[in-house]
């Protein structure tokens, strides 16, 4: 018998933990936790304990289908890559290139393979209309620092004084909650900012009950407690920041008697935890995923929680927020002539500093389809059917495609839309490249993600699947290499790090880079230097140059809609859509609850355990209630990624979006609930 154990990471989910694969005769058998790897030491999630049942759920693609008269039909990868190959040229002679577009997913999260492939491959048809989760979530934190810092300043996972806003690690951040954990049982402190309490607010030393969308208030107030008790870090501020009159006079007005009429937060709690905060170096704010980006006040939030960072002082010291730095790894994209979709509604999502992205505007996408922009989609490992704002618009909007081509693990909401559905494999069937160093966590460590088996049925990498489909449409120039292990090899080129070194030397992985936690002189990359407490570059977007709070809530719609709904909840037992096909983690969360406070439930005549309507100006679902006293009155908690008439994105409105950067209002939405 051949047995081997094999150092890879586990990609379900953004975390990428370190795993040690067994794999038995072709088979792998076990998969555990990696004890060296810096971020996850040893210990996996369920879900991660669960891979093998993903991998080898017997509801896998097994060969690419057609759809034909509703119907799907096995056919050969051959035929499969012809026909579509026909169609796309057919398409793009009559449409034009930009009426192509593409969604990247990933198997998983964190494929920086696939989305590499996927930016080449439209870049050599010439298009520029590349969508993924970018454009709603995650990227506007990075623009708001990047913005402030001139760089990205991230958390570090070993603090002194932790504050949770709007952010559950239980359910969303395994690696963190471990760290947690251990770091409170040394002293930390928490503190913990939610509209539920949630399971570390039993044990924080702060725990603040906030009404959705109202997070930039409460910020504001403690920007102005800090200043105007004189908390703030003098010496920081002085030496490395600019702006900060400006701001001292913008905040005046932010009382903390001003964020409770607001916020629902007692006045004399927002002051202890300003004074408390301000009181502990090593610091570190942590907003949730996407929490308090997909609202009304998004970018503000970010912009605010920054400015909190920068005037306690908490910028690049251990525990607070440091530049870590990214990996150099190899694209391949090509530089596209023109603009992404979106890209002019939302102009500081498309270009910051000279530098622009390569992504689009996802939300905007159901409207260009049905004004005809847009005639083919490939959606490569993603379900935005599901996923994306307004499930119904997405929905009836790919119904009007001329081509559909879904490459995916499992037949997806989205995969039944397409008309060619193509096998593809999981992370442990392929190579590819594992990294952290920017997920709440910074850690500069770098690991070769390994093929453990060989692919199952007849499911292809997303590398031979491109590479194959460029040489029917004589793009095959674009994609070079002969193996896939070139072609991660090319990817870790810029890194000093060989393909060969990593797997036969490095197996669990290198640090390659080292963190420095000096303030040196080039370490602000703005044009002052100096950390931007005041933007004057946004100005220009007519909003001012420092976070002022909006009300999320439409005073006309209270009447009809009372209640504050919260979609996109997160369960740890799966990642947004995904994995849905492991039994064990089905037994843990059947089925879609939605939560309200039972007081809600009794003032609308509901029942614990209700199958109830919930309605929004956009769409309705029908789902089961579930009463939680944790959660403050009057809103709604809608869970993140169930399929069907309980698919939270069906009350979501693609067209209601955040200013600055057009993200969808997720977060603090209207609704009412009926029997
Ligand atoms: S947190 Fe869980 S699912 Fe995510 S990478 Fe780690 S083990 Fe995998």
């Amino acid at each position: 018998m051949e047995k081997k154990e094999i150092f890879t990471d586990c990609t379900l989910c953004y975390h990428s933990c370190g795993t040690v694969v067994t794999v038995e005769n072709g088979r792998a058998v076990k998969i555990s936790g990696m004890k060296s790897h810096p971020l996850s030491k040893g210990k996996l999630c369920v879900k991660g304990a669960n891979a093998l049942e993903i991998i080898y759920s017997d509801k896998r693609l097994k060969k690419p289908l057609k759809r034909e008269n509703g119907e799907f039909k096995e056919i050969s990868w051959d035929q499969a890559l012809d026909e579509i190959s026909e169609k796309l040229t057919k398409i793009k002679d009559r449409y034009g290139a930009e009426s192509i577009a593409a969604f990247s997913g990933s198997i998983g999260v964190e494929n920086y393979e696939m989305s590499s492939l996927v930016h080449l491959f439209l870049g050599a048809i010439g298009s520029p209309n590349f969508f993924s989760v970018e454009s709603i979530c995650y990227r506007m934190r990075i623009l708001a620092r990047q913005l402030m810092f001139g760089r990205y300043f991230v958390e570090e996972p070993d603090s002194n004084l932790y504050i949770l806003w709007g952010h559950n690690p239980h359910e969303s951040d395994f690696p963190l909650k471990n760290f947690i954990e251990e770091n409170l049982k040394k002293g930390s402190k928490l503190v913990v900012i939610d509209p539920k309490k949630i399971p570390f607010a039993e044990k924080a030393d702060l725990y603040l009950k906030i009404r959705p969308g109202t997070d930039l208030s409460l910020a504001l107030a403690l920007i102005n407690v800090i200043i105007y008790e004189n908390l703030y870090d003098k010496e920081f501020v002085e030496k490395y920041t600019c702006g900060f009159e400006e701001l001292k006079e913008h905040v005046r007005q932010f009382t903390p008697d001003w964020a409770e009429k607001i916020t629902s937060i007692k006045a004399k709690d927002i002051i202890k935890l300003a004074r408390l905060y301000a009181s502990v170096k090593g610091a570190s704010i942590h907003q949730g995923i996407c929490t308090l980006d997909q609202t009304k006040n998004g970018f503000f939030n970010s912009i605010a929680i920054s400015i909190l960072q920068a005037i306690t002082g908490n910028i690049n010291i251990s525990g607070g927020w440091v530049y870590s730095p990214p990996p150099r790894l190899g694209y391949f994209g090509l530089k596209p002539t023109k603009k992404p979709l979106g890209a002019d509604e939302y102009p500081l999502f498309y270009e910051l500093f000279g530098k622009k992205t390569s992504c689009g505007v996802v939300s905007v996408v159901p409207d260009e389809i049905e004004k005809g922009k847009l005639k083919t989609f490939f959606v490569i490992g993603g379900n935005p059917l599901v996923t994306m704002p307004n499930s119904g618009a997405f929905k009836s909007a790919f119904e009007k495609l001329d081509l559909v081509v879904v490459y995916d693990l499992f037949l997806t909401e989205t995969a039944k839309k397409a008309h060619y559905v193509l096998p593809a494999c999981s992370h442990i069937e392929k190579w590819g490249v594992a990294y952290t160093y920017n997920v709440c966590h910074s850690i500069p460590f770098l690991m070769l993600r390994k093929k453990c088996i060989e692919p199952l049925y007849d499911s292809w990498s997303e590398w031979k699947f491109f590479t194959e489909l460029s040489k029917r449409l004589n793009l095959e120039k674009y994609f070079p290499w002969k193996k896939e292990e070139e072609f991660v090899d090319s990817i870790l080129k810029p890194t000093g790090f060989s393909f060969d070194y990593l797997l036969n030397e490095k197996p669990e992985g290198v640090f390659y880079a080292e963190k420095k936690y000096e303030i040196h002189d080039r370490l602000f990359k703005t044009s002052s230097g100096k950390i931007d407490l005041c933007l004057k570059s946004i100005e220009g977007f007519g909003f001012g140059s420092l976070p002022r709070f909006e009300e999320p809530l439409n005073e006309d719609l209270k009447k009809d809609y009372p209640l504050i709904l919260t979609v996109g909840n997160r369960i740890k037992y799966f990642t947004h859509s995904q994995h849905r096909q492991s039994s064990t983690l089905l037994r843990f969360c059947p089925e879609p609850v939605a939560e309200i406070n039972s007081k809600t439930g009794k003032r609308f005549g509901i029942e614990d355990g209700e199958k109830v309507k919930i309605k929004t100006p956009s769409g309705s679902i029908a789902i089961k209630v579930k009463f939680n006293d944790n959660l403050i009155e009057d809103v709604i908690l809608v869970p993140h990624g169930w399929s069907g008439e309980a698919n939270g994105n069906l009350l979501t409105d693609h067209n209601l979006r955040e200013k600055f950067l057009g993200y969808p209002e997720f977060k603090s939405l209207q609704a009412r609930i009926e029997k």
